[in-house]
């Protein structure tokens, strides 16, 4: 009987060790994976710039190598929204605004806020399909910064297009004329002098396409246009500038004020980048 008792209590206290062990490992494995977890997961945020990140500041302390990009990504976009400097003479400048149906519509918005509005959202959609977007302003910095400054540098940070997003306006002493022009416009450099012209024919037309093909983000079907005067459009990438809308007409500064017409525009945007793109790893 005893012996029995005495086997039973030492097989209850290997059990109870074996038990101990067992919880030991198991907090000890719980403890192991918060904190492998924990690493992984801000890896990524350490590494990767959030749609907001701007290198502004980059001209006086560039990014250590460290500091690049390390995760492997589809792609560096860049994406500048118009306007939102001090121009030399100190004023801000905001774009088009006072005078039109948007400032009015908007409750006082300028064109430098809606395209800054829309290239977040164009930063949000492309973040979530796998591209890293740096931008030219972050909308709370007003230091001046000219044309040349912004595409040089994007391509100083390795991007591999470069998107200019603006709002147009049509100034004329006819109001009904005024009125009359709308409808989004893309603009390329077909004389690209380091000889990315085909491309920027190319990326504007695809940006054209997905707008065209989303119903309400256009008044109009978008009109194309060649220029080679705009610098942003002197990339040594693929670079394209689009004029979203015209702020002086009043239907599309009805839709410019709405989130849904911001966002629809900004989709649109996104998924042209990534047709380009896509498009030219497969050619
Ligand atoms: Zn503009």
């Amino acid at each position: 009987m005893s012996t029995s008792i005495n086997t039973q209590d030492k097989k209850r206290s290997e059990s109870s060790v074996f038990y101990l062990l067992i919880s030991f490992l198991l907090v000890f494995s719980t403890l192991l994976l918060f904190f492998t977890s924990g690493l992984l997961s801000s890896a990524p945020a350490a590494l990767q710039y959030s749609p907001s990140t701007t290198l502004h500041n980059s001209t006086t302390t560039p990014p250590s190598e460290t500091e690049k990009p390390q995760l492997e990504c589809r792609g560096i976009i860049f994406i500048d929204p118009g306007h939102g400097f001090r121009n030399i003479n100190g004023t801000l400048d905001r774009g088009a605004g006072h005078n039109t149906y948007f400032y009015r519509y908007s409750g006082g918005m300028f064109e430098y806020q809606l395209v800054m509005i829309i290239s977040r959202k164009i930063a949000e959609v492309l973040e979530a399909r796998g591209f890293t977007v740096l931008m030219t302003r972050d909308g709370g910095m007003d230091t001046m910064m000219s044309r040349s400054q912004r595409i040089a540098m994007a391509y100083n940070a390795g991007s591999i297009l470069f998107l200019s997003v603006h709002a147009n306006a049509f100034a004329h002493s006819n109001p009904a004329v005024a009125r009359s022009a709308q409808g989004a416009r893309i603009y390329f450099n077909r004389n690209n002098p380091h000889g990315f012209g085909e491309q920027n024919y190319l990326f504007s037309r695809y940006l054209a396409a997905a707008i065209d093909r989303t119903p309400g983000a256009s008044t109009r079907q978008v009109s194309l246009f060649n220029n080679r005067n705009f610098t942003e459009l002197q990339a040594s990438m693929p670079s394209s500038l689009i004029e979203v809308l015209f702020l002086t007409n009043p239907q599309d500064a009805a839709k410019a004020a709405t989130p849904a017409w911001q966002y629809l525009m900004a989709r649109s945007l996104a998924y042209g980048i990534e047709y380009f793109v896509e498009s030219r790893l497969s050619s």
